[in-house]
């Protein structure tokens, strides 16, 4: 048994390890795409995003969750000429065409009949699997190999992989912690806990610090939105199209919903507070979202009952045309009315928020919000960063200086923070012989691998290098 890993080490994006079992066979945990800073020191773009390694051997990919970077070079896999089924939860199996659908027409092709022929070979490849059941993969070898999903609470879907090699009793486990979530996150269910195994390959990106609680980050957000609203500016907030921003309709339908009838800022009720949705991704996934209701957790099952639309509310509206998104930019950008804006990418790399952006960035009635973690190079990290000091950000050729308020709530993190990270790993009956830490920025890995090394010193605690 050997484990190789082909992105998301020294760095938080391109997720990619490979389980080799015997000398003929192997299985892909994840296949994503290199973000921002990560993108570089791999050569040009098409470099980046080929398929280096061999995949005659690989007899499955297994995706733990849906987002881009865990998923995004699945179309370069089958021009490899992987051929395999593609093993994941049923809400993935759902989210997931969607996703690579998108992904083939940013990145790859405009050509419509391309891309039907890459998404129907895609569909039958795709293999739901239910949490909590073991699936046999097809191997050559005589030795048994085995996965079962487990949820990891960090978007809908989204699972850690226990994978199963060798015959019963005589067997070894290792577990693909893919992202984990945070217990409490709006909608999902809490990570399930491992009980055992041999190695552990666990992300790290929060490794080096905790979040605030619910309590907490609900508060900031709605003490930011007050601060924001004061002056009828707009507010921004860049989300992923596939999780985060679900979450924060959720949570933004909560304080409407809490604060009825009462006052945002001076002279304005939070009942004419206009939450916008600008990105048609997003508001597929949320709609997505919505169909998956037998998947959420209980607190939210319980609003709906009580005839709430945590999805789904009177104050919520999305655009979808791209006229539509142009014409509100201006109107925003020049109206004195206070709207709360999420558009995506998360990052600021690309997407709609970009307009906004460049629209709103140099008036300081406006507001921007990170409530997601910023990966290094891109625009959205050296807003967060210099932002605050007045600084400038460039988009392509042109430089934009920051005037508009920048804030950062952490707590809204769909990955687990440190003490997440270190009970997911230590509360094993049986603990791993050995952690290997992925999926996180250098310094912050070596953090939480210092703190893992005094909590199980039997364990062999490693931060891989790339194969
Ligand atoms: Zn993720």
């Amino acid at each position: 048994m050997e484990i190789l890993h082909h992105g998301a080490v020294g760095g938080v994006t391109g997720s990619c390890h490979e389980l080799r079992v015997g000398d003929r066979d192997a299985i892909l945990i994840d296949c994503g795409l290199f973000q921002g800073a990560e993108t570089s020191g791999k050569g040009a773009n098409a470099d980046a995003l080929a398929i280096e390694f061999p995949v005659d051997h690989v007899r499955a990919l297994v995706v733990t969750h849906v987002h881009i970077d865990h998923v995004g070079r699945i179309p370069y896999l089958l021009a490899a000429g992987f051929g395999g089924p593609i093993y994941c939860t049923p809400p993935s199996a759902r989210l997931l065409p969607v996703v690579l659908e998108d992904a083939l027409k940013i990145g790859v092709t405009r050509n419509k009949a391309l891309i039907r022929r890459v998404m129907a070979a895609l569909e039958r490849m795709i293999r739901p699997v239910p949490f909590g059941q073991w699936q046999a993969i097809d191997v050559e070898s005589e030795e048994p190999l085995s996965i079962c999903f487990r949820r990891a609470g960090h978007i809908l879907g989204s699972a850690w992989v226990d994978c199963r090699c060798g015959t019963e009793g005589n067997d070894q486990h290792v577990i693909f912690s893919g992202d984990l979530g945070n217990r409490e996150t709006p909608l999902l269910r809490d990570p399930d806990q491992p009980e055992g195994c041999d190695v552990l390959v666990m992300e790290s990106t929060y490794g080096d610090r905790n979040h605030e609680n619910r309590e907490q980050r609900q508060q900031a957000l709605e003490a930011v939105l007050r601060e924001a609203l004061q002056d009828r500016g707009t507010v921004l907030i860049p989300a992923f199209s596939i999780g985060r921003t679900q979450e924060l309709l959720y949570e933004l339908e909560d304080i409407l919903h809490r604060n009825q009838g009462g006052e945002a800022a001076s002279g304005l009720a939070w009942d004419d507070v206009e939450i916008v949705l600008d990105s048609p991704m997003a508001a597929t996934f949320t709609k997505l979202y919505r169909e998956l209701r037998p998947y959420w957790d209980e607190e939210a099952g319980a609003r709906i009952d009580a005839g709430r639309h945590p999805l789904d509310f009177d104050q919520l509206t999305t655009i979808n045309s791209h006229d539509d998104h142009l014409r509100l930019v201006d109107y925003l950008d020049q109206s004195e009315r206070p709207v709360v804006v999420l558009a995506a990418s998360g990052m600021c790399a690309g997407g709609r928020i970009v307009n906004y952006l460049k629209a709103m960035l140099g008036n300081p009635k406006h507001d921007i919000l990170f409530v997601g973690y910023q990966a290094r190079g891109t625009p959205g990290r050296v807003i967060q960063q210099y932002g605050p000091q007045g600084g400038y950000v460039d988009f392509g050729d042109e430089r934009f200086d920051i005037r508009a308020r920048v804030h950062t709530i952490s707590g809204y993190s769909a990955h687990a923070d440190q003490d997440g990270l270190v009970a997911f790993a230590t509360g094993m009956q049986r603990p791993p012989r050995e952690i290997r830490l992925v999926h996180g920025d250098p310094e912050t890995s070596e953090v939480l691998a210092g703190i893992l090394r005094d909590a199980v010193p039997n364990t062999h605690v490693a931060q891989p290098e790339g194969d």
